[in-house]
This record gives C-alpha cells, structure tokens and sequence, in this order.
C-alpha cells in the first residue's frame, strides 16, 4: 500500500497545466495571478504631504527663523504649487503635492496661525519630514504583485493603484462533485430511518468555494453499476476533475473501481496506508479534446474518488485535492504548518493517523494541538468542534505530549 507522501507525489505529478483568462479586477478575489503586475508610474507617484499643516524650507528653519507668512493652501488633487518666496510657507494638506522649493512639512499641532502667519512652535524639525517622497516605495515599471501570487485584499489595492482594471489569471479548473449511495436523500428532504441527507458534497463544494472560488457543479449517482457507467461516460470529457464520494471500498455496492476499468480510466492507485481515507482512488483519464486553436489535443481528466464516510472525504480533500489544486493554478506548495502535542496519544496501526484536533495558543507563543479524536470517521459533529487535522507518523504508536506534528488547518 502506498505511503501518505508517494500518493501525496503521484498526485502531484498530475496536476493541470493552467491556462489564462483575462477577467475584471471586481472578479479576481482567492484568484491566482497569471503575470507579474507592476507599476505605470513611480510609488507614490509625487512627493505627497502626509500631514495637515505647513510646508516651508528646512535651511530657514535651520537658520533660526520661527515665523512664516503663508503665502497659499494647497489641497489634495490640486497641481504642484511653488514656493517662490523661500521666506514663507504654504498650507498643505495630507494627500497634495509637496510644493516646489518646500522640504519639510510642520503639523497644524505644532503650530499658531494668526494673520497671514504661522509661528512654530518650541519643537524639533526635521530636513524632509512628513513627506512621503516620490519613486520610495517602488519605481515606475517595478513589481506591485508577483506572478503566481493568490489575490487577496491586500493584492487587489495594488492592482488598483496601478491601473489594473483587468488581470490575467489562471483558469479555475471545471469541477464535478458526485456523491453516490442510496442511503443519500437531498438537505431538504426528511429521511426515513434508512436514509441520511447527504452532507460531503456540500462540504467539498464549500471548501473549493472557500480556498479557491471555485463554483463546482454537483450530482449525486445511486449504487447502480450501469446507471454510473452511462453517465460517468457522458460526463468524463465535461470537466478537468471529477471527484466521487463513497463506494470506493469492498462492500458489495461499491462499484467505482470496476466502473472506472470499464470506463478505460487508468488507476494510478488504489488504497492509502492511512486513517482515515484507507480506501482513496486516483486515477485519469486522457481524451482528444478539440481546440479551437491547435485542433484536437491531449486533455487529462483528474479522477479522485473519496471514501465516503465524511472524516475521510473532509481530510481526503485537505490533503490531497487542495494541493493538487493549488498546483493545477499555478500555486507553489504550501509551507506546512506544525503544531505542538498538548496531551500524549497513541495510536497502534502502521498507518499515518488524521487526528481532528483543536488549535490554542500558549503563552509563550506557540501552536497547541489538543487531539479530539471524537468516534472515527462517521463523526462529522467533531469536525465543527475541531480547526484541522494532526499529522501522526506511521512509524510510531505513542506520541508524547510536546513533539511537533504537521497540521493540515481547515479554518482561515
Ligand atoms: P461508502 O464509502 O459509500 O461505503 O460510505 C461510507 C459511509 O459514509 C456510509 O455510512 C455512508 O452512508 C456515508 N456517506 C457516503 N456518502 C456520504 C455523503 N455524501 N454524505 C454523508 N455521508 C455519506
Ligand atoms: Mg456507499
């Protein structure tokens, strides 16, 4: 059976190759830029005032002059002024220009204005103060936003200041979430006894929304062999990942990965030594697609069909198809987090252990991990009590309170 980090690798391996769009600024929040972005003009593109008040000449006040007949007002939005007369000052607000001739710039606070003149105050000046000069936070033509770069808030700013109305950005692959069993009913339904509503999917869709914007669509298949043969078929060359949930283990109705061999999908694994998800399916599927460009091409299809219990798809889906994800738009890897055990475990299996976990900070500064393993992997009510999952290495069986684990944080 493979090893959390082989599978980890061949999934890797397959990721999309992401090509580019060109969509309006208002659209490109959790997108994932395709170019570098850069400056159209200096950073701050003048020397801005960055406090109400005066601006004078330095070498007067150097000089032991205090007193500053104001000679003008300059506002934000309006042209540079000019100082002619080295003598005065002129009024500036947070936001104008610097005037030509004025070095420094004196607060309202530190001052006295009566009749046309300004008085300083008893305090300290300094040569250039209070001016946020032009080209110091990045040069015409400089990098604002890197390429490859997630766009949050703080990107969407610096697309804006710089004039990028529009941004290239990776396509967001086309996604199908399909859950499967008869035991599923829809969340407005009311079950009998038999049945439940079926949960994963909304869970994985929300997750992909959340990390990604991306809208994937949802179907649901019964355990009906033929019934998910004929409409894998029609479906495969829709969508650039197809992720299933259930039927993937060794009841009698768990038909994914015979379906998948009738279907020509070629299984890159089955099984991985780890609990929960033992039972994850990868596979793909390669079909000539025809483009409008280059005529027919080679297009991949990225097939991960999840056991179905709800732990399992959850961390199944945090730790493999994010990820993948994230490569397929051109993300680099996510540094891992590690978090320190607050309360020893043990754990016998020679399997790589998911423990649902609960985050704290301690004093001095360090991530705490307090293990909930809740009852296994049909516990979804833990999940909301829980933030992520611990890493356990299969290697050991008791892990000791104080040793560091990777964690795999499902909360912002
Ligand atoms: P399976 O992997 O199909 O054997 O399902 C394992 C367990 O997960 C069963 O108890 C199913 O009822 C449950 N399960 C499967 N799919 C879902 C789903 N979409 N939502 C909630 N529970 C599910
Ligand atoms: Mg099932």
């Amino acid at each position: 059976m493979l090893t959390v980090s082989e599978a980890e690798k061949i999934i890797l391996q397959n990721a999309l190759v992401p090509e580019t769009e060109i969509i309006p600024i208002s659209a490109a929040l959790h997108r994932v830029a395709a170019t570098p972005l850069r400056a159209d003009r200096d950073f701050p593109p003048f020397d801005r005032v960055t406090m109400d008040g005066i601006a004078i000449t330095f070498e007067r006040f150097k000089a032991g002059q205090r007193s500053f007949p104001v000679f003008g007002v300059a506002a934000a939005g309006k042209p540079c002024q000019t100082l002619d007369d080295l003598s005065g000052c002129i009024e500036v607000m947070t936001g104008a220009m610097l005037p030509t001739g004025a070095d420094a710039v004196i607060r309202y606070e530190d001052i006295s204005l009566a009749e046309g003149i300004a008085t300083i105050d008893e305090i300290t000046v300094n040569f250039r103060q209070n001016i946020h000069f032009q080209g110091v936070d990045r040069k015409k033509d400089n990098i604002v936003v890197p390429a490859y770069r997630q766009i949050g808030p703080a990107e969407i700013g610096a697309a804006a200041t710089v004039g990028a109305a529009e941004i290239a950005v990776f396509q967001l692959p086309r996604v199908a979430l399909i859950s499967t069993g008869d035991e599923l009913l829809p969340v407005s339904a009311t079950p009998l006894p038999h049945q439940i509503r079926g949960s994963n999917i909304l869970t994985i869709q929300a997750l992909l929304q959340d990390k990604f914007n991306i809208e994937s669509q949802i179907f649901h298949f019964p355990d009906d062999e033929q019934l998910i043969t004929d409409t894998l078929r029609q479906m495969l060359p829709q969508f650039d990942v197809i992720l299933l949930s259930g039927a993937v283990s060794e009841g009698k109705f768990d038909h994914i990965p015979k379906v998948m061999h009738t279907l020509g999908v070629e299984k890159l694994f089955h099984k991985v030594a780890q609990r929960p998800g033992k039972p994850f399916w990868f596979g793909k599927f390669q079909h000539l697609k025809k483009d409008k460009d280059v005529g027919n091409n080679q297009h991949n299809v990225v097939i991960f069909a999840l056991p179905g219990n709800p732990v399992s798809t959850f961390l199944c889906a945090c730790r493999y198809v994010l990820p993948f994800l994230r490569k397929s738009m051109g993300m680099d890897a996510l540094q891992p987090h590690y978090v320190v055990l607050a309360e020893p475990i043990s754990f016998l299996p020679e399997l790589t252990y998911y423990v649902p976990s609960k985050i704290s900070y301690s004093t001095d500064g360090k991530l705490l991990a307090n293990p909930l393993p809740g009852h296994g992997s049909g516990d979804l009510a833990n999940l909301v009590d829980a933030d992520g999952f611990l890493e356990l290495p299969p290697n050991q069986s008791t892990f000791t309170a104080g040793a560091v684990f990777p964690f795999i944080l499902y909360r912002r």
